[in-house]
């Protein structure tokens, strides 16, 4: 039986990437030693961390005003290192768009003032506010998005852009790579590589260069952005099996096309299962309609029980994982880049199937 892991992080990678890696495990390019054993300092290593970061800079257009580097701590790290290394006792403008935004808005406090410009807390993180209703601050330090919110199922379509002046600074863990982002428009573009683009172990940062100058004097080396883009990224020892697949995974998307063609493919995937979900009375999603998330599509069956029913009867038909977050309940499917349109058809034919038993 073909198995849909529908898990929102780590999540499913492509097929084929997965197959390269088993193949070159225990021999990396007839080395005899696997990537996991040999020194990151090594001549096999240092090619791989460079088609890691070239291959990011061509997917997504990055041009040389920007630094790209890989830092360990995931995307709760950056929540923290971003207000260490450029609030320095200024205001930030958080845009609390979910569990995410808001943990990532707590840590700024203890480098600053933040200004809550905007939530849609009040009503379970339902949509995204309007942009016309921000309260932002004149001349802020940085303005914070998350552009897809994974546990609540939004996503800024199109994305924001921040007054002229202040960087915008995007959360892109959950969406990054699933969609065509002008990265002139940011300052900082952070992404945990454990939703879309590989295992757990770091998260990729883009930085434009100017940035790299606000950190103060009192943050420790290992916290300071110009250590990670200063010595590329192997400042210490590197999570090289996580940057190894990173490579694997953006060859693959090159291969595909490059983003534009997988955004297409993603718009198509989302498309299909919100058509469905909308065509029922038994299945509901509780997001706004324009800020439904492509990469997360969240959604309830009439009852808790019959969630529960639904999530368990899925598994034993191959399509797992399908348990919504444990703060918000329900169901979820993640349908990021590695999820072929089939899952997404075999998800579709259970849904129905289910719902007319049940119903
Ligand atoms: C998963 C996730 C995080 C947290 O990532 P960790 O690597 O577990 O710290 C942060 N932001 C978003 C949008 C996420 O989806």
């Amino acid at each position: 039986m073909e198995i849909y892991n529908f898990s929102a992080g780590p999540a499913r990678l492509p097929k084929e990437v997965m197959a390269i890696a088993q193949e070159e495990f225990c021999n990396y390019q007839n080395s005899g030693s696997g990537i996991v054993e040999l020194s990151h300092r090594g001549k096999f290593f240092a090619p791989v961390m460079e088609r890691a970061q070239a291959n990011i800079r061509e997917l997504m257009n990055i041009s040389d005003d920007y630094e790209v580097c890989f830092v360990q701590g995931g995307g709760n790290m950056q929540f923290a290192m971003i207000p260490m290394n450029l609030l320095n006792g200024g205001t930030a403008d958080y845009i609390d768009t979910g569990v995410w935004s808001n943990k990532a808005a707590k840590e700024a406090k203890f480098f600053g003032t933040v200004n809550i410009a905007a939530s849609s807390r009040e009503t379970k993180y339902d949509h995204i506010p309007a942009q016309s209703e921000w309260n932002l601050t004149p001349n802020a330090a940085y303005m914070y998005i998350t552009s897809n919110n994974t546990i609540a199922g939004s996503e800024y379509l199109p994305l924001p852009k921040a007054p002229e002046g202040v960087p915008l600074i995007a959360d892109m863990s959950s969406d990054i790579m699933s969609r065509v982002v002008n990265v002139n428009d940011f300052g900082l573009i952070y992404a945990g590589i454990q939703k879309n683009l590989g295992p757990s172990g770091a998260a990729i940062v883009i930085i434009r260069k100017d940035l790299l100058e606000r950190t103060p004097d009192n943050v420790p080396t290992i916290l300071r952005y110009n250590t990670y883009t200063e010595n590329d990224s192997m400042y210490n020892t590197p999570p090289s099996f996580t940057i190894y697949m990173l490579a694997l995974v953006t060859d693959y998307l090159k291969k595909l096309g490059g983003i534009a063609e997988v955004e297409k493919m993603n718009i198509a995937k989302a498309d299909k299962l919100y058509g469905f979900l909308d065509s029922t009375d038994f299945y509901s999603t509780p997001v706004a309609k324009q800020d439904r998330s492509r990469m997360n599509v969240v959604f309830r069956t009439p009852s808790d029980e019959m969630d529960a029913k639904f999530v368990k009867e899925a598994t034993a038909q191959g399509l797992t994982d399908l348990k919504g977050h444990r703060l918000v309940g329900g169901c979820r499917a993640s349908i990021y880049n590695a999820m072929p349109m089939e899952g997404v058809d075999a998800l579709i034919s259970f849904m129905k199937e289910f719902a007319r038993v049940n119903g």
